[in-house]
């Protein structure tokens, strides 16, 4: 796909940009640019009167500083006049606002081709279809137990260009990156780049898992010699990643081959001829999945300067964010797991894999173009029955109801009333939906918070408390 990215971009003073979208990254780049001296158009999908709704203050900001704006429906003249067109990350490069600008050569830039060469600190930068987020909290926790003051933004919380704007303050940055940043990455340098796993996910975007894994593969696109990739090498896909000339490579995982191993209780890490050994028994990093993102993370901080003792007091200390494999209550035996965030398929069949006990599985919601046979294996083996909800219940049931039970409910409510009926004392319901939560929910977090107060009821309707003598599942 010819993204027209040049290596120079057009963002000299006086120069037309375009900004899509009016998000939190969009409001961010209008803010950036503006400083930097250009001359601005934006335009959002959305109705003036919502964005006003949501950001009084910005459309105000806009209006002082004469910025032309368009809002819902925009005509392809929007493009008259630019030099240069930046789409927020939502926006995809097949809409017909960003085909044109194409078919135009108007050069296209998202946040990271912005800020490229724009560093004067360390950057470390983390990919992957699924463990983003913990690990970029996890790493820039790490490098806070050690003293460092580091930025921490991408595509979680701030934007990359609030950096920009502001970069006094940070000795390093730590960016979460999704595939559709990678898309329009520029020249983005980072020295260390983090890639956890590709497994498919956004297909309907990216239009195959190829497309999406070239994607991720970007993160390391413009490394030079002495930068850092660290690979999680379980994952063929990752391990199969062609890295440039003289980039480090580092491998974790469960293989025994990996520098950064994982083990039982925690990691063993080999570097420059030392070996290090983190434990994770007593901390909120035990997991299965977990353990991958502290190997990951452990090797980010070591490879920047963080010392043992500090790690390992991060460790201690770090509180993975909600909604991913929390425990919400054990109710007659049966214990119950909000996954809301494995919003695709990888994502379920790892939170699968860290169960050991049979699985009430409430899985649907939104289809995101994914193949759910290629969950039939790990659904056989774990999962006892199936509670379907949303739009992806008839796709889920025609890929794996002739493996399981499988029923539809109509609701989360209804969802959590069939699986504590399906459940027996040492089972596990598992909300792991697979699938987005937008056909009924404004995000995972609600979707999650909906389940849990569904479970909580139960629990105070007058089911009984856990059965002394039951094991609870290990995860
Ligand atoms: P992301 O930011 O990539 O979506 P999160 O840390 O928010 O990642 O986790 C998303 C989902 O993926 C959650 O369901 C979580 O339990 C699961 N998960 C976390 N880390 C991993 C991993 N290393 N491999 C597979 N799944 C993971």
């Amino acid at each position: 796909m010819d993204l027209n990215l040049g290596n120079t971009l057009p963002l000299e003073p006086g120069t037309m940009a375009g900004v899509v979208g009016l998000g939190v990254a969009g409001r961010a780049t209008v803010r950036f640019l503006l400083q930097e001296g250009l001359r601005l158009k934006v335009c959002d999908q959305r109705a003036r009167e919502q964005v006003e709704q949501e950001q009084p203050d910005f459309l105000e900001f806009l209006d002082a500083e004469g910025v032309y704006s368009e809002f819902g429906t925009h005509s392809t003249a929007f493009l008259d006049g630019l030099d240069l067109l930046v789409p927020a990350p939502g926006v995809p490069l097949q809409s017909p606002l960003v085909t044109e600008a194409r078919k135009r050569q108007i050069p296209l830039a998202g946040e990271l081709a912005l800020a490229a060469g724009r560093f004067a600190v360390p950057v470390i930068a983390v990919s992957g279809s699924n463990g983003k987020t913990t690990v970029t909290g996890l790493i820039g926790h790490l490098l806070k137990a050690a003293g460092k003051r580091p930025f921490v933004g991408g595509n979680i919380g701030t934007p990359l260009l609030e950096y920009c704007l502001d970069p006094a303050g940070y000795d390093c940055v730590v960016l979460e990156l999704s595939s559709f940043q990678l898309d329009l990455a520029g020249t983005f340098r980072p020295e260390v780049g983090v890639l956890l796993n590709i497994t498919p996910d956004h297909l309907d975007r990216h239009g195959s898992l190829e497309a999406y894994a070239n994607s991720k593969k970007r993160l390391f696109a413009q490394q030079q010699e002495a930068d850092v990739a660290i690979l999680g090498c379980d994952d063929h896909l990752v391990n199969a990643v062609l890295l440039n000339t003289g980039v480090v490579r580092f491998c974790f995982g469960f293989g025994e081959e990996h520098a950064c191993r994982i083990e039982k209780e925690g990691v063993r890490l080999h570097l420059s001829a030392e070996e290090h050994f983190f434990t994770l028994a007593d901390t909120r990093l035990s997991s299965s999945v977990n353990r991958l993102n502290a190997a990951a993370s452990i090797l980010a901080a070591k490879l920047v300067g963080c010392g043992n003792e500090a790690i390992a007091q991060g460790l201690a200390s770090f509180q993975p964010p909600p909604h991913r494999m929390a425990e919400v209550a054990t109710i007659n035996g049966v214990t119950y797991i909000n996954d809301s965030k494995a919003t695709n398929i990888g994502a379920l069949a790892a939170a699968l894999s860290g169960c050991s006990c049979p699985v009430v599985l409430i899985a649907g919601g939104r289809d995101k173009g994914g193949d759910y046979a290629l969950l039939q294996d790990i659904v056989a083996q774990k999962v006892r029955q199936l509670v379907l909800i949303g739009e992806a219940a008839p796709l889920m049931e025609k890929a794996l109801g002739h493996l399981v039970a499988t029923e539809y409910a109509s609701d989360m409510a209804q969802a959590v009333q069939a699986a504590s009926v399906a459940a027996r004392p040492g089972d596990t319901v598992l909300l792991a939906p697979g699938c987005s939560s937008f056909d009924s929910f404004s995000g995972y977090a609600e979707r999650g918070a909906v389940f849990a107060q569904a479970v909580l009821a139960l629990q105070a309707s007058g089911a009984k408390q856990a059965l002394v003598g039951v094991r609870s599942c290990a995860r």
